[in-house]
């Protein structure tokens, strides 16, 4: 067991959460808890321009729905100006850092002559060492005074060692000419203040950190450790795009994904122990280590997280499933109906969302019958035996209260009619649900009252009577 790991999750509220953040946060959740640290949260709204308010609750939701909770209070950077503020004047004063005066044009003229001489464009330094007056009219930016030469490097807890020429670095903005602190800079002070130890994030931000390093260096702070992670991509090994998972994560919601299926998908999305694929929370937090982090990009495989799914749908209690009802605007069905039909429901469905289609099916008026099934079922030996069936089931005195109870009627009428009880499971299939598939009969048969099995015989009969 580590001590004091501090871990945080930094979304930026520019769009949803999408899976790949939410992997992040569940790595760095898992890697805090497991050892009694603290999880950070920070949302990183400094770009007012493109920052939702929207995107901001849909952060907060989808913690609470996947059950992630955070230490303390949300921190939002939006809020920190004046210590950003502080820190670039100390740094100023510090001869860390220094303003320039170069205008936008001046810039521009510099990159393009570099660029045709073939030179990667970087700032020239001009006014590192500045110590005349100021042009006039210009509202300087500051610029951190990064090494002239040596190596800037780090130990990746996933990529290895990281080292990169200084010459790389150019003495990079860290306010902007309005004051405003640049994204750098503010993720490692705010890294720095929350005494963050340990960093999980995607790999896209690899390019950063030597920047952010550098910062850390010039206030004397303490380097994080950092775990680049790889990004998850789709099966054709391409950036995952809105169908193959980049969507909010509150749309897995609404197609009927349970939490635990989600987070247990996403664990295996770059982490693994063996090859063992089902880990409840308490098994991640005791096996989850960043160390074991894959150094490969992970695949989103869609048929896995049904799998997933199904395997945790079936393992909900009746009354797990009651408490998810309202969010799918189903009502709680009568108990006879639950223990009746929620374990066959269970099985035959990948996802709350089937689930409830499937209940719908069985407890509602058919909309729809099957076309083909129909033509089939369009004889006249089977209109005689819906006949029959209708007399039978309106002579029943004691209700169907069983599936054992409904059994024993199937079997009784088809002794009654000299037929194999098996004989007209399709036509009774048809008049009950329309189609074929769906729930065994004779749960279903002991779940309707006696009116709706009359009223749907009679149905099915007049759809098949053609004559
Ligand atoms: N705000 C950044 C993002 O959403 C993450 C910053 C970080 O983890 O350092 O990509």
């Amino acid at each position: 067991m580590e001590t004091n790991i501090v871990t945080r999750f930094a979304p930026s509220p520019t769009g949803y959460l999408h899976i790949g953040g939410l992997r992040t946060a569940l790595f760095n959740y898992l890697y805090a808890r497991a050892n009694g640290g603290k999880f950070l949260l920070r949302i990183e709204d400094t770009d007012k321009a493109r920052n939702s308010n929207e995107a901001k609750e849909a952060i907060l939701r989808a913690f609470n729905w996947m059950g992630l909770d955070y230490d303390g209070e949300v921190i939002y950077q939006s809020e920190r100006f004046l210590i950003y503020q502080h820190y670039i004047e100390l740094l100023l004063k510090e001869g860390k850092a220094y303003y320039c005066y170069m205008s936008k044009e001046e810039l521009e003229d510099l990159r393009e002559s570099q660029k045709a001489r073939g030179e990667t464009p970087r700032y020239d330094n001009r006014y590192r060492n500045f110590q005349g007056t100021p042009p006039e009219g210009i509202k300087p930016v500051v610029r951190i005074k990064a090494p002239l030469e040596g190596e800037i490097s780090f130990e990746d807890g996933v990529k290895g060692r990281i080292s990169i020429d200084a010459k790389e670095i150019d003495d990079f903005i860290i306010a902007r000419s309005d004051g405003s602190p640049t994204y750098n800079f503010v993720v490692a002070i705010d890294d720095s203040l929350m005494e963050v130890t340990d960093i999980i994030r995607g790999d896209d931000h690899l390019s950063n950190t030597p920047k952010q390093i550098l910062i850390y260096q010039a206030l004397n702070f303490k380097i994080p450790k950092f775990f680049h992670v790889p990004m998850i991509l789709n099966p054709q090994g391409h950036k995952l795009s809105k169908r193959d998972g980049a969507m909010n994560v509150m749309e897995y919601q609404s197609m009927g994904y349970l939490p635990q299926a989600l987070l247990n998908f996403l664990i295996r999305l770059g982490w693994s122990y063996g090859d063992q694929e089902i880990f409840s929370k308490e098994e991640m937090l005791k096996l989850f280590n960043p160390k074991d982090l894959n150094t490969a990009p992970s695949a989103y495989n869609q048929e896995k997280l049904l799998w997933l799914n199904s395997y945790y749908l079936k393992n909900l209690t009746n009354d797990n499933i009651n408490a998810l009802l309202p969010l799918y605007n189903e009502k709680i069905p009568s108990q006879k109906t639950q223990d009746m039909l929620y374990t066959e429901l269970k099985e035959r469905s990948k996802t709350l969302q089937e689930f409830v289609a499937l209940l719908r099916e069985c407890l509602l008026p058919i909309s729809v019958y099957d076309e083909k099934m129909k033509n089939k079922l369009q004889t006249s030996e089977n209109i005689h035996l819906l006949k029959e069936l209708i007399i039978y089931f309106k002579a029943i005195k004691k209700p169907i209260d069983s599936t054992k109870a409904a059994e024993i009627e199937l079997e009784s009428f088809a002794s009654f009619q000299g037929i194999k009880p098996k004989s007209f499971f399709m036509l009774l299939r048809f008049a009950l649900l329309g189609k074929s598939g769906g729930v065994s009969i004779a749960p279903l048969l002991a779940v309707l009252e006696k009116e709706e099995i009359l009223m749907r015989l009679k149905n099915a009969l007049a759809i098949l009577d053609i004559t």
